[in-house]
């Protein structure tokens, strides 16, 4: 009892702001279960906390730049005080490694993905004084064991799969930051996923930067690893991203679509161009029309289910009729939801060296007119909607407006009145209102 007033009384504050994908949303949650077992407390704002972690990603433009500007806004902190400790992860720390120590001096410590389950021994090491710390090693080799950590689950968790990625799209800093390919056993994930399922976790959704490679020690493929789930664990629903268009095959949609009441329809399908000249330079190991088929392949093996895409814009070298092609793609597949980016160069990555850059002008135009068109598209996918009855697992409750959300088996977010007691429920909702993002609609009995 002693021992834990002390522990309590000498309780420590941690910050960590999150940039990017899922992974480092994820990545944040574990760094704050094993802070935890250091006696660090989630702080509410920077200038509550004695540890700041910048948890950053360089899939996007400008990661130097904005963790050197986050940065900037800790210096008052850390003048007013000098044990404040400040630290850069995710894969701007993986990519720049000690050259961060040198370029922001009031930087204390980086660490790479690979390296966050060493984060207590780093803590401890910057608390013994032992000057600045750089953890960016790669373990290519090790097995790749990492039990989800979180703190208080809600109705749906995200259960790392696998990491890395060996694909080397020509535009990706992954395989650079997160290294190569390592699955995690199968039956760690079952243990995992009934793990969280007895902590109240309804819906999980499997994590990886190319989950349908996912490969166990004993063999299983990503098929069996969700047949696994279903027959070994009591989750109600599965989900999962993001798979690769050239590894999603007959036999996995066969295995979703006998498992339909468990495994969810909603996929998310990254074509990335609609062109097959921009799809090879981009290293993508499929063509226009092999992605069509892919996806006609998957609407008509699984009837009612709903794709989603990834499409960048301004490749190097991509014309006014390269880009007419990733357009029309929205005409052949009807994405349901769209994710578009501007190109932008990443250090490392082969594009970067590419000639023929597009210019800014040129590629926030494409951007606009791709945005345009998938607007005239989603409003009459959300509008099929009107009158359906969803089935919908109940995530939370707004207690201001009485609006109870969730996810449609399809991944759609509706709004509708109903009781707190109905959380972590699955219950029949018919629609009556329908927008791109949002649906509204009616509680059945
Ligand atoms: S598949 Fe391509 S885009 Fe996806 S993580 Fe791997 S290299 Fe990057």
């Amino acid at each position: 009892m002693a021992g834990t007033l002390k522990n309590i009384s000498h309780q420590k504050n941690a910050y960590i702001s999150t940039y990017g994908c899922q992974m480092n949303v994820n990545d944040t949650e574990r760094m704050y279960s094993l802070l935890e077992m250091v006696n660090y407390a989630p702080a509410v704002s920077p200038d509550q906390a004695q540890l700041i972690i910048i948890n950053s990603c360089s899939v996007r433009e400008k990661p130097v730049h904005k963790v050197r500007s986050e940065v900037g806004r800790y210096y008052p902190l850390k003048q007013k005080n000098p044990h404040l400790k400040i630290g850069v992860a995710g894969c701007v720390a993986q990519q720049e490694k000690k050259k961060l120590l040198k370029e922001i001096p009031i930087l204390d410590f980086v660490f790479g993905p690979d390296a966050i389950d060493d984060l207590p021994h780093i803590v401890s090491r910057l608390e013994k004084g032992e000057g600045k710390v750089v953890e960016t090693r790669f373990t290519h080799s090790e097995p790749y064991h990492v039990q989800t950590l979180i703190r208080d689950p809600e109705v749906s968790a995200f259960v790392n799969i696998m990491k890395g990625c060996d694909n080397f799209c020509t535009f990706c800093v992954v395989p650079f930051t997160r290294g190569r390919e390592r699955s995690r056993p199968l039956n760690h994930v079952c243990e995992d996923v009934q793990n969280l399922t007895e902590r109240g976790v309804k819906e999980i959704t499997l994590l990886g930067q190319n989950v349908n490679s996912y490969r166990s020690d004993c063999g299983a493929d990503f098929g069996a690893l969700l047949l696994a789930l279903c027959e070994k664990t009591d989750v109600k629903r599965i989900r999962f991203t993001s798979p690769h268009p050239k590894d999603f095959n007959e036999d996995l949609i066969d295995i979703m679509q006998s498992k339909r009441d468990r495994v969810m329809d909603a996929i998310h399908l990254p074509a990335q161009s609609g062109n097959s000249y921009i799809l090879e330079r981009m290293n993508r190991g499929y063509t226009r029309e092999e992605y069509i088929k892919k996806a006609r392949m998957i609407l008509d093996r699984m009837p009612g289910s709903v794709l989603s895409t990834d499409l960048i814009v301004g490749f190097p070298g991509e014309t006014e009729e390269h880009f007419q092609d990733t357009l029309s793609l929205l005409e052949a597949v009807p994405f349901e939801m769209i994710y578009s980016f501007k190109y932008s160069p990443r250090p490392f990555t082969k594009a970067a060296r590419f000639e023929n850059q597009v210019s800014e002008k040129d590629k926030s135009d494409r951007l606009a007119r791709l945005n345009q068109k998938h607007i005239q598209f989603a409003f009459s996918h959300s509008q099929g909607y009107k009158d359906q009855v969803l089935e919908v697992l109940v995530e939370k409750r707004d207690n201001k407006t009485g609006y109870l959300s969730g996810r449609s088996s399809q991944n759609k977010l509706v709004h509708f009145y109903g009781s707190r007691h109905l959380r972590g429920k699955t219950v029949s909702v018919k629609i009556q209102k329908t927008y791109p993002q949002v649906l509204y609609g009616e509680l059945l009995a």
